[in-house]
């Protein structure tokens, strides 16, 4: 245990975010980092409280969390290093953009701020990489076995990582010209600069994975292709399709799906051409429909491009403030969360359904909208929205973005034509050992358990590349 004083005498302290003013005028990362002093004091904070629920329920990659509190207390950084890299092939990641369900969880958090755990491994990682201590580790040895991964995503990169790390081939087919899934396309800069992405795809590289870029399966190479040339195929192509909101006026120029605009900026920040008509939010009363969290990377890029006025619109009730009883600790609490991005300049409005979008000249300018209180039928089902009587208002809008989640892979002519069983929300279907229903084809990620986290996609290649290795070991030899 680090230090048995240290929950009682330390509080908490997160390192904060550059100031408003002058975050809003770059596309740089917002948070800051804690100077080493304060990282050891704060991992001092760490009970271990011997069931440590930060890793049992918390992190889905279980990592082992009390133990590197303690090394770093010790400041025996190498050590912590191998303790995080022993479950978290991707720190770097995680340690900026995982919205922690660790720390929610962590036993410390039933009576008191929970231990600053995400800042704590970006740090050991950060760290690691400015010391040196990160360098390309090739297997010493190759299997004959070749392992072709569709999408580099969380998912993908996670699989590739494994498989590679083991000594077997892998080539990493990406449809965009980078690689990296949502890590480069979706999630803004802000909260992740792309280096960081390719220093890591760089190391695998170096490493021996093979990344084929602009290369769309399906399209511009043949599931016959994978076929004839791997022994086995991954499919890690992510949940691409967006919930869409089919109400009168959707046609009207201005109403856009919250990727394509996201995408388009992330591009512009890399320097890549953007080939289809430009969204842009500057000078625009901008809406986005969809609280979540895309919806609040569109409100954090719609104030960098100088929108009039940003309103974030959800259906949902506006969560409370503290922890309800419906999700006691160490559960994930379902409790109102506000972003960097919703600081920066926004309005939020919960229990208000879009009923349609009035235009002039072929493009949007208002939405007509209503407020909604959430019923449950006297048989106990499930609540449903009823609109309230006389509430119906108008809100200036020149750019909607439509943000309510993603529905699975969609159309998709890979899957078609390796043709794939689907489960009944439509993703593709797998069974324990995340084997399709074909021979030789497996899933990974948003693509099979539907839009989730990074963290998740990232502990699912992992699993998956275990199943691979399995099935690959357990084939009969001619
Ligand atoms: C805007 C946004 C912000 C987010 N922010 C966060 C966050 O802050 N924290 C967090 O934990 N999670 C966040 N998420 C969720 C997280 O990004 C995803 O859960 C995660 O990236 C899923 O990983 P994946 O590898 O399964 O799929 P993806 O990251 O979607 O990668 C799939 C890749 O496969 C490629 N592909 C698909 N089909 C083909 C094909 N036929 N041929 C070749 N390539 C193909 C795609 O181009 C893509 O690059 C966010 C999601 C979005 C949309
Ligand atoms: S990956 Fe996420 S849940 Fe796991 S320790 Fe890091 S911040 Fe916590």
């Amino acid at each position: 245990m680090a230090n048995e004083r240290g929950f009682m005498e330390i509080e908490r302290r997160d390192p904060g975010y550059r100031p408003r003013e002058e975050r809003v005028k770059d596309y740089r990362a917002v948070e800051r980092r804690l100077s080493r002093t304060q990282l050891v004091e704060q991992a001092t904070r760490c009970m271990d409280c011997g069931i440590p629920f930060c890793c049992s329920t918390g992190c889905p990659l279980a990592n082992v969390i009390p133990e590197f509190n303690d090394l770093v207390y010790r400041e025996r950084w190498q050590d912590a290093l191998d303790m995080l890299l022993l479950t978290n092939p991707f720190p770097e990641f995680t340690g900026r953009i995982c919205p922690a369900p660790c720390e929610t969880s962590c036993t410390l958090g039933i009576n008191k701020e929970p231990v600053a755990i995400r800042q704590i491994e970006v740090s050991i990682i950060e760290g690691a990489f400015r010391r040196g201590l990160i360098e390309a580790a090739p297997p010493a040895r190759r299997h004959d076995a070749r392992i072709a991964v569709v999408g580099s995503g969380p998912a993908g990169m996670g699989v590739a990582d494994v498989l590679n790390r083991q000594g077997y081939n892998v080539v990493v087919y990406e449809k965009n010209r980078h690689p990296g899934g949502l890590l480069r396309y979706g999630i803004p800069d802000f909260k992740l600069e792309k280096w960081v992405v390719e220093r890591r795809i760089k190391l695998m590289e170096d490493e021996g994975v093979v990344f084929e870029t602009g290369v769309d399966i399906g399209v511009d190479l043949s599931s016959r292709y994978l076929l004839d040339r791997f022994d086995a195929i991954v499919l890690a192509g992510g949940a691409e399709k967006p919930r869409d909101l089919p109400i009168p006026g959707r046609e009207l120029d201005g109403v856009h799906f919250a990727m394509d605009f996201l995408t388009q900026q992330n591009k512009r920040n890399g320097g890549e051409a953007v080939e289809d008509a430009e969204i842009s939010a500057k000078g625009k009363h901008v809406v986005i429909i969809g609280g979540g969290d895309t919806g609040s990377d569109c409100v954090g890029t719609s104030n960098r491009q100088g929108a009039v006025s940003v309103t974030q619109l959800e259906i949902m009730p506006e969560p409370p403030g503290e922890r309800p009883d419906t999700t006691p600790w160490p559960l994930w609490p379902a409790s109102r969360r506000d972003s960097s991005s919703h600081h920066e300049g926004c309005e939020r409005r919960w229990s208000v359904q879009t009923e349609s979008f009035e235009g002039a000249e072929g493009g949007v300018r208002k939405l007509k909208c209503c407020e909604v209180e959430w019923v449950t039928p006297k048989d106990g089902g499930r609540p449903s929205p009823q609109k309230v009587k006389g509430s119906d208002f108008l809100l200036p809008a020149d750019l909607v973005l439509l943000s309510m989640g993603f529905v699975g892979p969609g159309t998709n002519r890979l899957i078609e034509d390796l043709e794939l069983k689907l489960d009944p929300r439509g993703m593709i279907q797998r069974d324990a050992e995340h084997k399709a229903s074909r021979s030789g084809i497996f899933v990974a990620g948003d693509i099979t358990h539907g839009a989730s986290l990074v963290v998740r996609a990232i502990n699912d290649g992992f699993e998956t590349a275990k199943s691979v290795m399995n099935w690959l070991q357990a084939r009969p030899t001619d």
